[in-house]
Protein backbone atom coordinates (compact mmCIF):
# COMPACT_ATOMS: atom_id res chain seq x y z
CA UNK A 1 0.00 0.00 0.00
CA UNK A 2 1.18 3.38 -0.99
CA UNK A 3 2.38 5.93 1.88
CA UNK A 4 0.94 9.04 2.73
CA UNK A 5 3.11 11.65 1.23
CA UNK A 6 2.21 15.31 0.23
CA UNK A 7 5.31 15.68 -1.51
CA UNK A 8 5.06 13.59 -3.98
CA UNK A 9 3.41 13.17 -7.34
CA UNK A 10 1.60 10.35 -6.98
CA UNK A 11 -2.28 10.74 -6.40
CA UNK A 12 -1.96 7.54 -4.13
CA UNK A 13 0.58 9.25 -2.29
CA UNK A 14 -1.14 12.93 -1.37
CA UNK A 15 -4.63 11.95 -1.25
CA UNK A 16 -3.81 8.36 0.57
CA UNK A 17 -7.10 6.57 1.58
CA UNK A 18 -5.34 4.85 4.12
CA UNK A 19 -4.54 8.73 6.04
CA UNK A 20 -7.92 10.26 5.14
CA UNK A 21 -9.51 7.29 7.03
CA UNK A 22 -7.04 7.65 9.93
CA UNK A 23 -8.18 11.56 9.75
CA UNK A 24 -11.64 11.05 9.84
CA UNK A 25 -11.87 7.92 12.79
CA UNK A 26 -9.51 10.68 14.47
CA UNK A 27 -12.22 13.11 13.90
CA UNK A 28 -15.13 10.61 14.72
CA UNK A 29 -13.74 9.85 18.12
CA UNK A 30 -12.95 12.98 19.20
CA UNK A 31 -15.03 15.45 17.83
CA UNK A 32 -17.78 16.15 20.44
CA UNK A 33 -14.73 16.87 22.25
CA UNK A 34 -15.22 20.58 23.53
CA UNK A 35 -11.78 21.51 25.07
CA UNK A 36 -10.70 20.28 21.92
CA UNK A 37 -12.81 21.66 19.82
CA UNK A 38 -12.36 25.45 21.52
CA UNK A 39 -8.33 24.65 21.45
CA UNK A 40 -8.75 24.20 17.15
CA UNK A 41 -11.16 27.44 16.99
CA UNK A 42 -8.86 29.57 19.14
CA UNK A 43 -6.11 28.25 16.30
CA UNK A 44 -8.45 29.50 13.72
CA UNK A 45 -8.89 32.90 15.13
CA UNK A 46 -5.31 33.31 13.83
CA UNK A 47 -6.92 33.61 10.58
CA UNK A 48 -3.76 31.38 9.33
CA UNK A 49 -6.01 28.44 8.86
CA UNK A 50 -5.89 25.20 10.41
CA UNK A 51 -4.98 21.41 8.98
CA UNK A 52 -7.53 19.11 7.18
CA UNK A 53 -8.23 16.95 10.65
CA UNK A 54 -8.55 19.76 12.73
CA UNK A 55 -11.14 20.95 9.94
CA UNK A 56 -12.50 17.68 9.90
CA UNK A 57 -12.77 17.56 13.65
CA UNK A 58 -15.14 21.08 13.86
CA UNK A 59 -16.95 19.22 10.51
CA UNK A 60 -18.54 16.55 12.52
CA UNK A 61 -19.22 18.60 15.84
CA UNK A 62 -22.90 18.00 15.98
CA UNK A 63 -23.11 21.37 19.16
CA UNK A 64 -24.97 23.97 17.14
CA UNK A 65 -23.62 26.46 19.19
CA UNK A 66 -20.31 25.63 17.61
CA UNK A 67 -21.42 25.55 14.36
CA UNK A 68 -22.55 29.50 14.69
CA UNK A 69 -19.24 30.08 16.14
CA UNK A 70 -17.73 28.60 12.98
CA UNK A 71 -20.22 30.55 10.48
CA UNK A 72 -19.21 33.65 12.65
CA UNK A 73 -15.65 32.95 12.62
CA UNK A 74 -15.40 32.49 8.74
CA UNK A 75 -17.68 35.45 8.29
CA UNK A 76 -14.91 37.52 9.75
CA UNK A 77 -12.37 35.82 7.90
CA UNK A 78 -14.07 36.34 4.43
CA UNK A 79 -14.05 40.18 5.69
CA UNK A 80 -10.73 40.23 6.65
CA UNK A 81 -9.16 38.55 3.26
CA UNK A 82 -11.37 39.83 0.82
CA UNK A 83 -13.79 42.95 2.41
CA UNK A 84 -16.72 43.09 0.85
CA UNK A 85 -15.65 42.42 -3.11
CA UNK A 86 -17.22 39.53 -5.05
CA UNK A 87 -15.80 38.97 -8.74
CA UNK A 88 -18.45 38.02 -11.41
CA UNK A 89 -18.04 35.72 -14.19
CA UNK A 90 -20.31 33.77 -16.83
CA UNK A 91 -18.96 30.19 -18.21
CA UNK A 92 -19.07 29.47 -22.17
CA UNK A 93 -19.81 25.86 -23.05
CA UNK A 94 -18.32 25.50 -26.13
CA UNK A 95 -19.10 21.84 -27.03
CA UNK A 96 -21.28 19.24 -25.32
CA UNK A 97 -19.44 16.55 -27.50
CA UNK A 98 -18.00 13.89 -24.92
CA UNK A 99 -16.51 10.16 -25.07
CA UNK A 100 -16.36 9.78 -21.19
CA UNK A 101 -19.16 7.56 -19.45
CA UNK A 102 -19.48 10.02 -16.29
CA UNK A 103 -22.79 8.57 -14.91
CA UNK A 104 -23.87 12.03 -13.64
CA UNK A 105 -23.36 14.19 -16.19
CA UNK A 106 -25.80 14.82 -19.17
CA UNK A 107 -22.94 15.13 -21.55
CA UNK A 108 -21.95 11.00 -21.01
CA UNK A 109 -21.41 9.70 -24.46
CA UNK A 110 -24.43 7.42 -24.59
CA UNK A 111 -26.72 9.84 -23.81
CA UNK A 112 -28.80 9.89 -26.99
CA UNK A 113 -31.90 12.41 -25.15
CA UNK A 114 -29.45 15.49 -26.18
CA UNK A 115 -28.47 17.34 -29.27
CA UNK A 116 -24.86 17.11 -29.93
CA UNK A 117 -23.24 20.54 -30.52
CA UNK A 118 -20.20 22.14 -31.19
CA UNK A 119 -19.34 25.70 -31.56
CA UNK A 120 -18.06 27.15 -35.00
CA UNK A 121 -15.86 30.29 -34.41
CA UNK A 122 -18.20 32.24 -35.89
CA UNK A 123 -20.85 31.19 -33.11
CA UNK A 124 -18.36 31.88 -30.47
CA UNK A 125 -18.08 35.85 -32.09
CA UNK A 126 -21.64 35.49 -30.98
CA UNK A 127 -22.00 34.15 -27.92
CA UNK A 128 -18.95 36.78 -26.76
CA UNK A 129 -20.61 39.36 -28.14
CA UNK A 130 -23.52 38.55 -26.17
CA UNK A 131 -21.73 38.38 -22.96
CA UNK A 132 -19.69 41.41 -23.78
CA UNK A 133 -22.75 43.69 -24.14
CA UNK A 134 -23.89 42.12 -20.70
CA UNK A 135 -20.65 43.80 -19.41
CA UNK A 136 -18.62 40.17 -18.56
CA UNK A 137 -14.87 40.41 -18.29
CA UNK A 138 -13.98 36.96 -17.24
CA UNK A 139 -14.93 34.06 -18.59
CA UNK A 140 -14.69 29.94 -17.16
CA UNK A 141 -14.38 27.96 -20.73
CA UNK A 142 -16.01 24.52 -20.72
CA UNK A 143 -16.20 22.10 -23.16
CA UNK A 144 -16.39 17.75 -23.04
CA UNK A 145 -13.26 15.52 -23.56
CA UNK A 146 -13.63 14.41 -27.63
CA UNK A 147 -9.96 14.36 -29.09
CA UNK A 148 -12.04 14.35 -32.27
CA UNK A 149 -14.86 17.16 -31.91
CA UNK A 150 -12.84 19.10 -29.19
CA UNK A 151 -8.98 18.68 -29.37
CA UNK A 152 -6.81 21.08 -28.16
CA UNK A 153 -6.25 23.18 -31.10
CA UNK A 154 -10.44 23.92 -31.22
CA UNK A 155 -9.78 24.81 -27.60
CA UNK A 156 -6.52 27.41 -28.57
CA UNK A 157 -7.96 28.69 -31.25
CA UNK A 158 -11.31 29.22 -29.41
CA UNK A 159 -9.21 31.60 -27.05
CA UNK A 160 -7.79 33.09 -29.41
CA UNK A 161 -10.85 34.20 -30.76
CA UNK A 162 -12.34 34.94 -27.45
CA UNK A 163 -9.01 37.61 -26.60
CA UNK A 164 -9.78 38.93 -30.28
CA UNK A 165 -13.34 40.43 -29.67
CA UNK A 166 -13.59 43.89 -28.66
CA UNK A 167 -17.61 44.51 -28.99
CA UNK A 168 -18.31 48.20 -28.22
CA UNK A 169 -17.03 48.82 -24.82
CA UNK A 170 -16.41 45.25 -24.28
CA UNK A 171 -13.58 42.77 -23.95
CA UNK A 172 -12.75 39.65 -22.18
CA UNK A 173 -10.14 40.04 -20.26
CA UNK A 174 -9.59 36.49 -18.29
CA UNK A 175 -10.50 33.15 -19.87
CA UNK A 176 -10.71 30.58 -17.46
CA UNK A 177 -10.37 27.21 -18.99
CA UNK A 178 -12.42 23.98 -17.56
CA UNK A 179 -11.45 20.90 -19.71
CA UNK A 180 -10.24 17.89 -19.26
CA UNK A 181 -6.71 16.47 -17.61
CA UNK A 182 -4.46 16.49 -20.36
CA UNK A 183 -0.33 16.38 -20.64
CA UNK A 184 2.30 18.43 -19.42
CA UNK A 185 2.65 19.53 -23.10
CA UNK A 186 -0.75 20.70 -23.85
CA UNK A 187 -0.37 22.00 -20.40
CA UNK A 188 2.67 24.33 -22.19
CA UNK A 189 0.26 25.24 -24.63
CA UNK A 190 -2.83 26.56 -22.68
CA UNK A 191 -0.52 28.48 -20.96
CA UNK A 192 0.96 30.07 -23.84
CA UNK A 193 -2.22 30.74 -24.72
CA UNK A 194 -2.68 33.10 -21.59
CA UNK A 195 -5.28 31.29 -20.15
CA UNK A 196 -6.48 32.92 -16.57
CA UNK A 197 -6.90 29.82 -13.89
CA UNK A 198 -7.32 26.20 -15.67
CA UNK A 199 -10.19 24.80 -13.64
CA UNK A 200 -10.63 20.63 -13.43
CA UNK A 201 -12.87 19.75 -10.80
CA UNK A 202 -11.97 16.39 -9.40
CA UNK A 203 -15.78 15.11 -8.94
CA UNK A 204 -14.86 12.12 -6.27
CA UNK A 205 -11.29 11.73 -4.75
CA UNK A 206 -12.29 8.50 -3.62
CA UNK A 207 -10.74 5.92 -6.17
CA UNK A 208 -13.02 3.01 -6.00
CA UNK A 209 -16.51 5.17 -6.19
CA UNK A 210 -14.56 7.14 -8.81
CA UNK A 211 -13.89 4.50 -11.30
CA UNK A 212 -17.26 3.27 -10.27
CA UNK A 213 -18.74 6.48 -11.70
CA UNK A 214 -16.42 6.65 -14.60
CA UNK A 215 -16.72 3.25 -16.06
CA UNK A 216 -15.31 4.06 -19.49
CA UNK A 217 -13.34 6.66 -21.20
CA UNK A 218 -10.11 8.48 -20.44
CA UNK A 219 -11.61 10.07 -17.62
CA UNK A 220 -11.94 6.51 -15.86
CA UNK A 221 -8.22 6.94 -15.14
CA UNK A 222 -8.29 7.99 -11.61
CA UNK A 223 -4.43 8.78 -11.54
CA UNK A 224 -4.03 10.26 -14.33
CA UNK A 225 -7.14 12.52 -13.17
CA UNK A 226 -5.52 13.61 -10.09
CA UNK A 227 -2.15 14.21 -10.58
CA UNK A 228 -3.64 17.12 -13.83
CA UNK A 229 -2.64 19.46 -11.35
CA UNK A 230 0.65 18.68 -10.90
CA UNK A 231 1.42 18.67 -14.54
CA UNK A 232 -0.44 22.23 -15.18
CA UNK A 233 1.69 23.35 -12.63
CA UNK A 234 5.04 21.59 -13.89
CA UNK A 235 3.61 23.39 -17.79
CA UNK A 236 4.03 26.68 -15.85
CA UNK A 237 0.33 27.29 -15.12
CA UNK A 238 0.28 29.27 -11.95
CA UNK A 239 -3.66 29.41 -10.92
CA UNK A 240 -5.37 26.18 -10.78
CA UNK A 241 -8.79 25.44 -9.30
CA UNK A 242 -9.83 22.67 -7.29
CA UNK A 243 -13.08 21.07 -6.64
CA UNK A 244 -15.76 18.17 -6.24
CA UNK A 245 -18.88 17.56 -7.07
CA UNK A 246 -20.84 17.42 -3.75
CA UNK A 247 -23.34 14.46 -3.67
CA UNK A 248 -21.25 11.85 -5.52
CA UNK A 249 -19.28 10.60 -2.27
CA UNK A 250 -19.35 11.15 1.32
CA UNK A 251 -18.98 14.49 1.90
CA UNK A 252 -16.58 14.53 5.06
CA UNK A 253 -13.69 11.74 2.89
CA UNK A 254 -14.33 14.57 0.04
CA UNK A 255 -14.02 17.44 1.92
CA UNK A 256 -10.87 16.07 3.48
CA UNK A 257 -9.24 15.03 -0.01
CA UNK A 258 -9.51 18.58 -1.09
CA UNK A 259 -7.72 20.34 1.98
CA UNK A 260 -5.13 17.32 1.67
CA UNK A 261 -4.97 18.62 -2.39
CA UNK A 262 -4.52 22.29 -1.61
CA UNK A 263 -1.97 21.72 0.75
CA UNK A 264 0.03 19.44 -1.59
CA UNK A 265 -0.19 22.08 -4.34
CA UNK A 266 1.23 24.49 -1.31
CA UNK A 267 4.38 22.56 -0.38
CA UNK A 268 5.25 20.82 -3.81
CA UNK A 269 4.75 24.50 -5.66
CA UNK A 270 4.72 27.12 -3.81
CA UNK A 271 1.06 27.88 -4.15
CA UNK A 272 -2.21 25.99 -3.20
CA UNK A 273 -4.86 26.66 -5.60
CA UNK A 274 -6.12 29.97 -6.86
CA UNK A 275 -9.93 28.55 -6.31
CA UNK A 276 -11.72 25.65 -4.85
CA UNK A 277 -15.45 25.22 -6.18
CA UNK A 278 -18.04 23.84 -4.61
CA UNK A 279 -20.69 22.38 -7.14
CA UNK A 280 -23.56 20.22 -5.66
CA UNK A 281 -24.96 17.30 -7.94
CA UNK A 282 -28.22 18.90 -10.17
CA UNK A 283 -31.11 17.74 -12.06
CA UNK A 284 -30.12 17.24 -15.73
CA UNK A 285 -30.77 14.92 -18.75
CA UNK A 286 -30.41 11.03 -18.73
CA UNK A 287 -29.58 11.43 -14.75
CA UNK A 288 -31.87 10.62 -11.68
CA UNK A 289 -30.84 11.90 -9.06
CA UNK A 290 -32.57 9.23 -6.47
CA UNK A 291 -29.10 6.70 -8.05
CA UNK A 292 -27.34 9.24 -5.80
CA UNK A 293 -27.22 8.44 -1.88
CA UNK A 294 -25.06 11.07 -0.81
CA UNK A 295 -26.87 13.87 -1.41
CA UNK A 296 -25.87 16.82 0.96
CA UNK A 297 -28.44 18.89 3.03
CA UNK A 298 -28.13 22.64 2.77
CA UNK A 299 -26.85 22.82 6.44
CA UNK A 300 -24.04 20.80 6.22
CA UNK A 301 -23.21 22.04 2.50
CA UNK A 302 -22.81 25.75 4.01
CA UNK A 303 -20.77 24.62 6.94
CA UNK A 304 -18.36 22.83 4.58
CA UNK A 305 -18.26 26.20 2.90
CA UNK A 306 -17.45 28.54 5.91
CA UNK A 307 -14.37 25.60 7.43
CA UNK A 308 -13.28 25.95 3.95
CA UNK A 309 -13.13 29.40 4.53
CA UNK A 310 -11.59 28.59 7.86
CA UNK A 311 -9.21 26.34 6.65
CA UNK A 312 -7.50 28.10 3.46
CA UNK A 313 -8.14 31.79 4.16
CA UNK A 314 -6.24 32.84 1.22
CA UNK A 315 -7.58 30.84 -1.35
CA UNK A 316 -10.58 32.14 -3.72
CA UNK A 317 -14.26 30.29 -3.93
CA UNK A 318 -16.63 29.99 -5.94
CA UNK A 319 -20.35 28.91 -6.40
CA UNK A 320 -22.04 28.80 -9.83
CA UNK A 321 -25.65 29.09 -10.65
CA UNK A 322 -26.46 25.75 -9.57
CA UNK A 323 -27.30 26.94 -6.32
CA UNK A 324 -30.19 29.12 -5.38
CA UNK A 325 -30.21 33.02 -4.50
CA UNK A 326 -30.90 31.87 -1.07
CA UNK A 327 -28.22 29.53 -1.19
CA UNK A 328 -25.95 32.26 -2.77
CA UNK A 329 -26.43 35.19 -0.36
CA UNK A 330 -25.95 33.04 3.12
CA UNK A 331 -22.72 31.38 0.82
CA UNK A 332 -21.40 34.86 0.07
CA UNK A 333 -21.43 35.98 3.51
CA UNK A 334 -19.28 32.95 5.02
CA UNK A 335 -16.80 32.42 2.04
CA UNK A 336 -17.50 32.67 -1.31
CA UNK A 337 -15.66 35.17 -2.92
CA UNK A 338 -16.80 34.48 -6.96
CA UNK A 339 -20.06 34.17 -8.34
CA UNK A 340 -21.21 33.19 -11.77
CA UNK A 341 -24.40 36.22 -12.61
CA UNK A 342 -26.58 35.17 -16.05
CA UNK A 343 -25.41 32.11 -16.97
CA UNK A 344 -26.47 29.78 -20.04
CA UNK A 345 -25.58 26.14 -19.32
CA UNK A 346 -25.82 25.33 -22.61
CA UNK A 347 -23.95 25.19 -25.72
CA UNK A 348 -24.35 28.58 -27.87
CA UNK A 349 -27.07 29.70 -24.95
CA UNK A 350 -26.21 33.36 -24.78
CA UNK A 351 -26.99 34.15 -28.42
CA UNK A 352 -29.36 31.56 -29.11
CA UNK A 353 -28.40 30.62 -32.42
CA UNK A 354 -31.13 27.96 -32.83
CA UNK A 355 -33.92 26.42 -30.44
CA UNK A 356 -32.25 23.13 -29.57
CA UNK A 357 -29.87 24.93 -27.21
CA UNK A 358 -31.67 24.83 -24.33
CA UNK A 359 -31.79 21.01 -24.63
CA UNK A 360 -27.81 21.08 -24.45
CA UNK A 361 -27.70 22.12 -20.92
CA UNK A 362 -25.14 20.75 -18.34
CA UNK A 363 -27.27 21.13 -15.40
CA UNK A 364 -30.06 23.25 -14.16
CA UNK A 365 -29.51 26.34 -12.67
CA UNK A 366 -31.46 27.46 -9.54
CA UNK A 367 -30.36 30.50 -10.36
CA UNK A 368 -32.08 32.38 -13.38
CA UNK A 369 -31.86 36.02 -13.23
CA UNK A 370 -29.65 38.20 -15.72
CA UNK A 371 -26.51 39.66 -14.72
CA UNK A 372 -27.73 43.15 -13.85
CA UNK A 373 -30.28 41.51 -11.35
CA UNK A 374 -27.39 39.89 -9.59
CA UNK A 375 -25.19 43.35 -9.89
CA UNK A 376 -28.01 44.81 -8.33
CA UNK A 377 -29.01 41.84 -5.82
CA UNK A 378 -25.55 42.11 -4.89
CA UNK A 379 -25.09 46.30 -4.01
CA UNK A 380 -28.06 45.64 -2.43
CA UNK A 381 -26.60 43.15 -0.11
CA UNK A 382 -23.84 45.67 0.88
CA UNK A 383 -21.06 43.88 -1.53
CA UNK A 384 -18.91 45.40 -4.14
CA UNK A 385 -19.72 43.44 -7.47
CA UNK A 386 -15.92 43.50 -9.22
CA UNK A 387 -14.97 42.68 -12.80
CA UNK A 388 -11.45 43.01 -12.37
CA UNK A 389 -8.81 41.15 -13.72
CA UNK A 390 -5.99 43.31 -13.11
CA UNK A 391 -4.09 41.02 -10.99
CA UNK A 392 -3.78 38.17 -14.42
CA UNK A 393 -2.79 40.97 -16.33
CA UNK A 394 -0.11 42.46 -14.07
CA UNK A 395 1.21 38.86 -13.47
CA UNK A 396 -0.16 38.83 -10.22
CA UNK A 397 -0.52 34.84 -9.88
CA UNK A 398 0.26 31.56 -8.41
CA UNK A 399 2.91 32.39 -5.74
CA UNK A 400 3.16 36.26 -5.95
CA UNK A 401 -0.65 36.28 -5.48
CA UNK A 402 -0.72 34.19 -2.34
CA UNK A 403 1.65 35.53 -0.76
CA UNK A 404 0.02 39.18 -1.30
CA UNK A 405 -3.22 37.27 -0.22
CA UNK A 406 -1.83 35.62 3.54
CA UNK A 407 -0.62 39.17 4.20
CA UNK A 408 -4.46 40.29 3.67
CA UNK A 409 -2.87 42.89 1.41
CA UNK A 410 -5.52 42.43 -1.58
CA UNK A 411 -7.99 44.75 -0.28
CA UNK A 412 -5.02 47.18 -1.11
CA UNK A 413 -5.04 46.44 -4.74
CA UNK A 414 -8.45 44.86 -4.98
CA UNK A 415 -11.29 47.71 -3.80
CA UNK A 416 -9.67 50.43 -6.08
CA UNK A 417 -9.82 48.03 -9.40
CA UNK A 418 -13.00 46.65 -8.20
CA UNK A 419 -14.64 50.27 -7.63
CA UNK A 420 -13.21 51.27 -11.05
CA UNK A 421 -14.41 47.97 -12.96
CA UNK A 422 -17.98 48.57 -11.22
CA UNK A 423 -18.03 52.10 -12.59
CA UNK A 424 -16.97 50.91 -15.88
CA UNK A 425 -19.28 48.27 -15.60
CA UNK A 426 -22.84 51.08 -14.30
CA UNK A 427 -21.57 53.22 -17.00
CA UNK A 428 -21.67 50.86 -20.03
CA UNK A 429 -23.80 48.15 -19.32
CA UNK A 430 -26.34 49.15 -16.29
CA UNK A 431 -30.11 49.22 -16.22
CA UNK A 432 -31.49 52.94 -15.05
CA UNK A 433 -34.77 51.69 -15.64
CA UNK A 434 -36.13 51.34 -12.20
CA UNK A 435 -35.37 55.36 -10.55
CA UNK A 436 -34.07 54.62 -6.98
CA UNK A 437 -33.62 50.78 -7.23
CA UNK A 438 -32.17 51.01 -10.48
CA UNK A 439 -28.91 48.98 -10.73
CA UNK A 440 -27.13 52.13 -11.94
CA UNK A 441 -28.34 54.37 -9.05
CA UNK A 442 -27.62 52.12 -6.49
CA UNK A 443 -23.96 51.62 -7.76
CA UNK A 444 -23.60 55.18 -7.82
CA UNK A 445 -24.02 55.58 -4.37
CA UNK A 446 -22.52 52.45 -2.97
CA UNK A 447 -19.37 54.00 -5.27
CA UNK A 448 -19.62 57.13 -3.35
CA UNK A 449 -19.65 54.99 -0.13
CA UNK A 450 -16.96 53.54 -0.54
CA UNK A 451 -15.03 55.57 -1.89
CA UNK A 452 -14.99 57.89 1.54
CA UNK A 453 -13.59 54.59 3.33
CA UNK A 454 -10.32 54.97 1.36
CA UNK A 455 -7.51 57.17 2.48
CA UNK A 456 -7.96 60.35 1.41
CA UNK A 457 -4.98 60.25 -1.05
CA UNK A 458 -6.08 56.86 -2.59
CA UNK A 459 -9.63 58.18 -3.14
CA UNK A 460 -8.33 61.25 -4.83
CA UNK A 461 -6.32 58.90 -7.21
CA UNK A 462 -9.67 56.24 -7.74
CA UNK A 463 -11.85 59.29 -8.44
CA UNK A 464 -9.38 60.61 -11.10
CA UNK A 465 -9.08 56.88 -12.89
CA UNK A 466 -12.71 56.41 -12.46
CA UNK A 467 -13.14 58.99 -15.13
CA UNK A 468 -11.17 56.95 -17.24
CA UNK A 469 -12.27 53.78 -16.42
CA UNK A 470 -15.31 54.98 -17.57
CA UNK A 471 -13.74 56.29 -21.16
CA UNK A 472 -12.29 52.52 -21.27
CA UNK A 473 -9.03 54.48 -20.77
CA UNK A 474 -7.73 52.23 -17.98
CA UNK A 475 -6.17 48.71 -19.07
CA UNK A 476 -7.34 45.95 -16.18
CA UNK A 477 -4.81 43.61 -18.23
S1 LIG B 1 -18.33 15.37 -16.66
FE1 LIG B 1 -17.05 16.11 -18.31
S2 LIG B 1 -16.00 14.30 -18.99
FE2 LIG B 1 -17.76 13.57 -17.87
S3 LIG B 1 -19.38 13.27 -19.39
FE3 LIG B 1 -19.58 15.35 -18.54
S4 LIG B 1 -18.46 16.62 -19.96
FE4 LIG B 1 -17.79 14.52 -20.31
Amino acid sequence: MAKYDLMSDKAECFINPQNIEDVLSHARKRSQDRALVSEILEKAKKMEGITASDAALLLLNRNPEITAEIFALAEQITDAYYGNRKVLFAPLYLSNYCVNHCTYCPYHAINRNIPRKKMTQEEIKAEVIALQDMGHKRLALEAGEDPFHNPLEYILESIDTIYGIHHQAGSIRRVNVNIAATTVENYKKLHDAKIGTYVLFQETYNKKEYERLHPKGPKSDYAYHTEAMDRAMKAGIEDVGIGVLFGLHNYAYEFVAILKHAKHLEWKYGAGPHTISVPRLQPASDINLADFKNGLPDDIFLKIVALLRIAVPYTGMIMSTRESEHIRRQALKIGISQISGGSKTTVGGYAAHDNTTSKTAQFELSDERTLDEVVNWLMTLGYVPSFCTACYGKGRQGVDFMSICKQKQIHNFCTPNALLTLAEYLSNYASDADGIHSTKYIGAQLIEAELQQLPETMRKVVRARMEEAIKGNVKFV
